[in-house]
């Protein structure tokens, strides 16, 4: 599964992280996502507590923000907000587009301890 392997990756750099500072566990998590990413939100939710047992992020508050996207159509440059891959553009239908924002998933910020 998909999210399976972004929690296991996630997991690699908190305890990196946390080996950095010396640090015991991460409090807090802040995840950007982004919402053309492909990464549901709820299947990455759902693999998290399965994959971070015995771990430092064990018990870690997980917070998950979901950002929009924004694309640029590439037939008359309109510039637009998108919510699916497949949208199309608002002004003149095309699906051909450059996507400019929403494809990232990130790590925000960590609070270890
Ligand atoms: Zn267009």
């Amino acid at each position: 599964m998909h999210e399976l392997s972004i929690a296991t990756s996630i997991l690699k750099t908190a305890e990196e992280e946390v080996a950095k500072v010396k640090g015991r566990s991460v409090s807090e998590i802040f995840l950007e996502i982004g919402k053309i990413s492909g990464v549901e939100v709820s299947s990455l939710e759902f693999v998290w507590d399965m994959c971070m047992k015995n771990s430092v992020l064990e018990r870690t508050e997980l917070h998950i923000c979901e950002t929009g996207g924004l694309a640029k159509c590439a037939e008359c440059g309109e510039g637009f907000k998108i919510e699916k891959m497949f949208d199309f553009c608002p002004k003149c239908h095309s699906p051909f587009k450059e996507i400019l924002a929403g494809k990232e998933m990130k790590i925000k910020k960590m609070i270890i301890t």
